[in-house]
């Protein structure tokens, strides 16, 4: 049986209520202003939000919780429901300075001419995140990987360095880089997913082997979760000779070969192709 509470009425002789209703009724209440509680995320931009309060009292209340590391966590969970009304999010976490950030999952995208980002905006950002190499010359295509609205990972896809691997057949995932600044929630399966977008790319291509390399002291743990082989030591070292004195521009570390064998659908791609270019020209 529930028990009552009596509260008086302005009309007199007082109202019951159960304390199941008492309890619906104060929870809807601020705490702060005695207002109907109201708490909503009013803007997003990158990871990052900001929420909007019904009063400033319980905004502060709220940035005190989410920076504190044990009520962050009921914080997260409570603005991983608030975004579930209008947004899909991989998680909400607490980064590693404190602050909540928005986990929004991975999204591909292969670059295209027109796109947000410039040839050069792509070199750039190997330039300044890859860990051991600067961005090669050419490439035949090149992923760009998102979380919400933030570029968090390049893929560059070319020809084979090593000539004799240059076979017409085979591509090579020249760099793979990802922004390490950011926190590892935001960047989580980025080069798992990375691997992936560009043997898809490079099977669609009619490609029948995908390589890449890393260096010997790198686990390849994402090159073994997209299921490719590890080919064995694939040598390194200087450039450098004293007849023809050059600046290493790459890493002189000893590296590794990794290699994907894909499903060749050249003929297939290029049929479709030449049937869509006779429509054209007959329209
Ligand atoms: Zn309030």
């Amino acid at each position: 049986m529930s028990s009552t509470a009596v509260f008086p009425s302005t009309a007199g002789g007082g109202v019951s209520f159960t304390r199941e209703e008492i309890n619906a009724c104060i929870t809807q209440l601020c705490y702060f202003c005695g207002e109907e509680e109201f708490v909503d995320v009013h803007e997003i931009w990158g990871s990052d939000f900001q929420l909007d309060t019904c009063c400033y009292a319980s905004h502060e209340n709220w940035v005190d919780a989410m920076n504190c590391p044990v009520d962050g966590r009921v914080a997260c969970e409570y603005i991983a429901r608030l975004l579930d009304q209008y947004i899909n999010t991989r998680q909400v976490f607490i980064s590693s300075d404190e602050g909540i950030r928005i986990d929004f999952g991975l999204t591909v995208k292969k670059w295209e001419r027109g796109c947000e980002l410039g040839q050069k905006d792509v070199k750039n950002f190997i330039n300044a995140n890859h860990r051991h190499n600067a961005a090669p010359a050419g490439w035949k295509y090149a992923h760009l990987i998102y979380n919400g609205s933030d570029l968090i990972a390049v893929v560059w896809t070319g020809r084979p360095v090593s000539r004799h691997l240059d076979d017409g057949t085979t591509l090579e995932v020249n760099r793979l880089c990802i922004d390490h600044s950011l926190d590892r929630a935001l960047t989580w399966k980025a080069a798992s997913v990375g691997y992936k977008a560009s043997a898809t790319e490079a099977e669609r291509m009619g490609y029948s082997r995908l390589i890449t390399y890393t260096l010997e002291s790198e686990r390849g743990l994402s090159l073994r979760y997209a299921r490719w082989k590890r080919d064995g030591a694939a040598g390194g070292g200087s450039w450098h000779r004293t007849l023809r004195p050059r600046v290493d521009k790459a890493d002189t570390g000893r590296k590794v070969r990794w290699s994907k064998q894909l499903m060749a659908i050249r003929c297939l791609a290029r049929d479709t192709q030449h049937s869509d270019h006779i429509q054209e020209q007959s329209a």
